[in-house]
């Protein structure tokens, strides 16, 4: 059985008091809550004082994105994969349409990334998607496809026997206007179905995340579908109550 993983992607927000705050009441609130893996993704200059929080805690810590193209060198403002998981970072985001969108990045960077953030035994969790307009004209499958498969390129298969995919609709991100449970079911088990072509086995343990306004609300109903392993949060992991409310809901379904 594939347990369960909520990951908070706090983006750019918030103070160092602010984190410490969050972490505080993150840890109070899911005390004992063993049932889902958590994990928390703060800004680069957090992420030290969040491993040293969460020290002793089940959660773990995650970056939100990593240099792909090496591990130390002249890359000015990046920050590299082995630098994370000396950090003390478990995860790392690849790929979120943030990056991709305003950053413009391509797959065959998200891939390098990917890649990178592996040779570092760093956990990638892979953001997938399409826009409102990919939506609207039913080019859901032939979008994530391409993200998937350009991965699939670069790493090959069995890269994602130690990786997490996100399946982050643009439309639903930060919008309010989250997927209906039957189409994350749908688009998630696609997703599964493209790599069980490849190979079963590591199909059958993937964790495949939903993200796209998730809320206290809507959580449980999307964490009971059968290909929905878990949520990447963005909005409501920044205010613990709602956060821990998610978590709660992660550790009711199996
Ligand atoms: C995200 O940024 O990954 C995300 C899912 O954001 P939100 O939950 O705010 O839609």
């Amino acid at each position: 059985m594939r347990r369960k993983l909520v990951a908070g992607n706090w983006k750019m927000h918030g103070t160092r008091a602010d984190a410490a705050q969050l972490l505080r009441g993150i840890v109070e609130g899911t005390d004992r809550l063993l049932a889902a893996e958590l994990l928390v993704c703060p800004p680069f200059v957090y992420l030290i004082e969040a491993v040293t929080a969460l020290r002793g805690s089940p959660i773990a810590v995650g970056a939100q994105d990593v240099c792909g193209e090496a591990q130390q060198g002249a890359y000015t403002g990046e920050v590299s994969a082995s630098m994370l998981a000396d950090a003390g970072c478990k995860y790392v985001i690849v790929g979120h349409s943030e990056r991709r969108m305003v950053y413009g990045e391509s797959d065959g960077r998200v891939a390098s990334k990917f890649k990178a953030a592996q040779q570092a035994g760093l956990i990638p969790i892979l953001c997938v998607g399409e826009t409102a307009a990919a939506h609207d004209a039913g080019e859901t499958r032939a979008v994530v496809r391409r993200q998937l498969e350009a991965v699939f390129d670069a790493v090959g298969v069995t890269a994602f026997g130690s990786a997490v995919i996100a399946y982050e609709p643009v439309w639903a991100i930060g919008t309010g206007k989250t997927a209906t449970p039957s189409h994350a079911q749908e688009v998630q088990a696609y997703l599964r179905t493209l790599v069980a072509g490849r190979d079963a086995k590591i199909a059958a343990s993937l964790r495949v995340l939903y993200g796209g306004s998730v809320k206290p609300g809507n959580a449980a109903e999307l964490f009971s579908m059968p290909d929905v392993d878990g949520g990447l949060i963005g909005g409501a992991s920044l205010a613990v109550d709602d956060f821990v409310a998610i978590c709660r809901a992660a550790g009711r379904v199996h």
